[in-house]
């Protein structure tokens, strides 16, 4: 037997049992006649001691173990007369009638304890190691919890668990693909799916009803920081909704994982539009756990002989409580900086200053009078001690721009607490976002999204004008600032598909070669339906209050899309090459 015990689990109670464990070596210490090893498994530590006096050869064999060895142990369960109030264990200590070692081990490369010396890299190297350091394996256990959750929610609700295949077909609409070359059909690829969204429609059309699955999605897009090629959703689909039906559903599965994942109980969650988030704050995820919402100066500031916002399209201001004192020219002049660094690239950084006894100090007081800058006090809602800062320049990069100081601020002055939950859904997204550059369309969700019943008309037969702003029945559940999923109710309508690639600028034959098998099924008694998706892995970090999704991913890759402890992706050789009929002209 290996262990009656693991090591997490004995306590005062059991004292004077005879027991068993297995585990690592998480560290030994030598004190006098004793000897005392830490053992570690997935459930604890527990302190083992040895007794030079009471049996010198077993004391002296623990005296040679390493960081972890893997060891088994029998001992007798003591009371510690020097208790670690930190451990679960940590009242008892079992002394060592025997030791067996399982395995030694190399000395590890980095401390497998939650504070590592180890870097990313190496750590990802070794990733076996970094998951026996208690954080990580912590997050994994949170991971398959909030899967468990999951899935017993919706059964619970009626959806059932359906597998869509992994090996699909290429379409140009969305990100980039994973392809995969087919042996048996030479020159011919497979796709990844980006998400089950075709498949997940057809289950409704083949009268599934509810589905969900907790599934892998592949996009081949260029890394940034929070990416993952591979990633995981929640998928679900459901047929005979509204759009209501649908948030009510999804709002109750959150609720639901936060009160069971950290007995949080969140309140309703609120309705925003897509234009109101924009107009408030910039951003179609706004973090509203603060205010600092945007006041819209364009007209009140014009017309005062200042050139820059005379000849800006839009003119916008937020004001931050309480540092118009503390907030120094230097302060000032640096977050200019940071706010003119390419990343964000504004032009410059109005400022106004409400100080005590009425007075004002602003970097445009030589166009603007003490009496014009007071009057814009109210729009802010300030008082004195409070700063406003303006930008201004273009809309919608104003809009981003501003978001992005509003952020910054938020961080600066810490409004934004970790421990607070503010979701909330932004609805009626554009359906359609006109490209320049392709000169095109584009979905601003995805192709099968349906416009907003009053739209559906307008967009029929409507010119290519009043195309720009259709409204979707889209919508996003955003909590504390990060896009958690997104869904919408969905085309079932032939005709409105067909319209739809058109106007994205499908031809007949693309749409018809692409998508073929969805409209033909739209044509066999599609009912009407809508779904959604949530990010699992991102979820997973948001609950735990972290930004970093890769923490909450047994083996993620780094921001080269490479995995480092199985070094892919890696080239094939010439066999292999030829019989999936592929050449390269790479030199290997
Ligand atoms: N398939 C969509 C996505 O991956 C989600 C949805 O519309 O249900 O973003």
């Amino acid at each position: 037997m290996y262990r009656s015990h693991n090591c997490g689990e004995l306590r005062i109670t059991d004292t004077t049992k005879e027991v068993t464990l297995s585990g690592w070596v998480q560290i030994g210490r030598d004190l006098g006649g004793l000897t005392f090893v830490d053992l570690r498994d997935r459930y604890g530590i527990t302190q083992v001691v040895f007794n030079l006096e009471e049996n010198e050869n077993l004391c002296l064999a623990a005296r040679k173990l390493g960081r972890e060895f893997v060891i088994r142990v029998v001992g007798i369960v003591k009371e510690r007369s020097n208790k670690n109030p930190n451990r679960p264990t940590g009242d008892i200590e079992v002394e060592a009638l025997s030791l067996e070692v399982l395995n030694a081990s190399k000395v590890p490369p980095f401390t497998i304890e939650e504070e590592t010396d180890g870097g990313e890299d190496i750590r990802m190297n070794y990733r076996y190691l970094d998951i026996r350091r208690p954080n990580v394996r912590e997050n994994l256990i949170f991971r398959s919890n909030l899967a468990v959750s999951t899935r017993a929610y919706l059964a619970n609700q009626g959806f059932i668990e359906v597998e869509t295949p992994v090996l699909i077909k290429s379409t140009p609409e969305g990100a980039r693909d994973f392809v995969v070359p087919s042996r048996m059909n030479a020159g011919q690829f497979y796709a990844l799916p980006q998400s089950p969204q075709t498949f997940k429609q057809i289950l409704m059309i083949a009268g599934m009803d509810k589905y969900f699955q907790i599934v892998k999605c592949f996009r081949d897009e260029d890394l940034r920081a929070d990416r993952q090629p591979e990633f995981t959703q929640i998928d679900c689909e459901m047929s005979f909704v509204t759009r209501d039906e649908v948030l009510d559903t999804f709002e109750g599965l959150t609720k639901h994982l936060f009160k069971q994942m950290l007995d949080v109980t969140l309140h309703d969650f609120p309705k925003m539009s897509y234009d109101e988030a924009m107009e408030r704050y910039g951003s179609d995820k706004p973090d509203i756990r603060f205010g600092m919402e945007f006041v819209d100066l364009t007209k009140k500031a014009k017309g005062h002989g200042f050139p820059v916002f005379d000849n800006s399209e839009f003119v916008v201001g937020i004001c931050a409580k309480g540092i118009a004192e503390s907030y120094s020219n230097k302060d000032v002049k640096k977050l200019t900086e940071w706010m003119q660094r390419p990343q964000i690239g504004a032009k410059g950084l109005v400022y106004i200053k409400y100080l005590p006894g009425g007075q004002v100090k602003s970097s445009v007081g030589k166009f603007y009078s003490d009496e014009v800058l007071l009057s814009w006090k109210d729009d802010f809602d300030a008082e004195e001690g409070d700063i406003v800062f303006i930008l201004c320049g273009e809309k919608e990069k104003t809009q981003k721009q501003t978001n992005e100081l509003r952020l910054e601020m938020g961080r600066r002055l810490e409004l934004m607490d970790p421990a607070e939950f503010k979701p909330l859904w932004v609805v009626d997204f554009p359906l359609l976002e006109w490209d320049e550059d392709s000169n095109r369309f584009h979905a601003m969700h995805h192709p099968f999204t349906a416009p907003k019943k009053e739209d559906e008309e307008r967009m029929l037969l409507g010119d290519h004008e009043t195309m720009k702003n259709l409204r979707a029945d889209a919508y996003d559940l955003v909590i504390n600032g990060v896009e958690i999923g997104g869904g919408s109710i969905r085309i079932h309508d032939r005709d409105l598909q067909s319209r739809n690639f058109d106007l994205l600028g499908f031809t007949k034959e693309e749409a018809e070669d692409q998508f073929g098998f969805l409209l033909g099924a739209f044509e066999y008694g599609a009912p009407p339906h809508g779904g959604i998706a949530f990010g699992f892995d991102r979820l997973c970090a948001v609950l735990n209050g972290q930004n970093s999704i890769r923490d909450f991913i047994a083996f993620p890759k780094n921001n080269q899309g490479r995995d480092m402890m199985i070094d892919s992706p890696s080239y094939i050789d010439d066999e292999q090459m030829k019989e999936l009929s592929l050449k390269t002209t790479i030199e290997k």
